[in-house]
């Protein structure tokens, strides 16, 4: 773990890490919070929201999860709680859902549209759908760890205010940070790693 990263999870201990769990992986999120010992709780409902200091919105549908934020009552006060500083980081489908553009957005797809970025869905095609590899994030580790995409987006047309984590070789992002927001396409929480994880505690 890089030092800086190692203080800040020891500085926030006390610091409640939300993940919400309305669909997709949430539990293996859950999971990779344990591993490294910080604090967190399942978010369902609005007063779930409140006992959390950050949160994260896992993989899964983005279409559904859209929906279910609506339903859940949790769509206004999570983008409330973002807009007012509260570290988000979206994964996968979190990462389309927090886009303020959604490029095949056919279908009116309900979003939390926070980042000045556009997020094209399923954007490796069916050959391609999943597929796992090495990715270097210099501001997050060292060393190239491993992350897998699952009918991942990219990010395309960043905002002049939206750093760029990480690229693929052929150009393609896939990970970006604007203030307290971040948004990665792929799966950190499926991979043993646990790099991203701790450099979101320590936003
Ligand atoms: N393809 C999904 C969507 O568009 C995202 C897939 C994922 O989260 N692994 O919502």
């Amino acid at each position: 773990m890089i030092k800086s990263i190692r203080s800040a999870v020891s500085k926030h201990k006390a610091m409640t890490v939300g993940v919400l769990a309305l669909q997709g992986d949430f539990q293996e999120h859950l999971d990779a919070l344990r591993r490294f010992g910080a604090p967190s709780r399942a978010v369902r409902l609005p007063e779930d929201l409140d006992a959390v200091d950050r949160l994260i919105i896992p993989g899964g549908e983005s279409t559904t999860i859209g929906k279910l934020l609506l339903l859940y009552g949790l769509m206004g006060p999570i983008r409330e709680r973002a807009k007012k500083g509260m570290p988000l980081w979206g994964t996968c489908a979190g990462a389309i859902l927090m886009a303020k553009r959604i490029a095949n957005n056919t279908s009116g797809q309900p979003s939390l549209s926070l980042m000045d970025i556009t997020a094209r869905r399923n954007a490796f095609g069916r050959q391609l759908d999943s597929f796992e590899t090495q990715l270097s994030i210099p501001m997050v580790s060292k060393r190239p760890f491993p992350v897998v995409f699952i009918r991942a987006p990219v990010l395309e047309d960043p905002g002049k205010n939206v750093d760029i984590l990480a690229s693929l070789p052929d150009g393609k992002i896939v990970a970006a940070r604007e203030g307290n927001l971040l948004a990665t396409c792929f799966h950190p929480e499926l991979s043993a790693s646990t790099a991203i994880h701790e450099y979101f505690l320590s936003l």
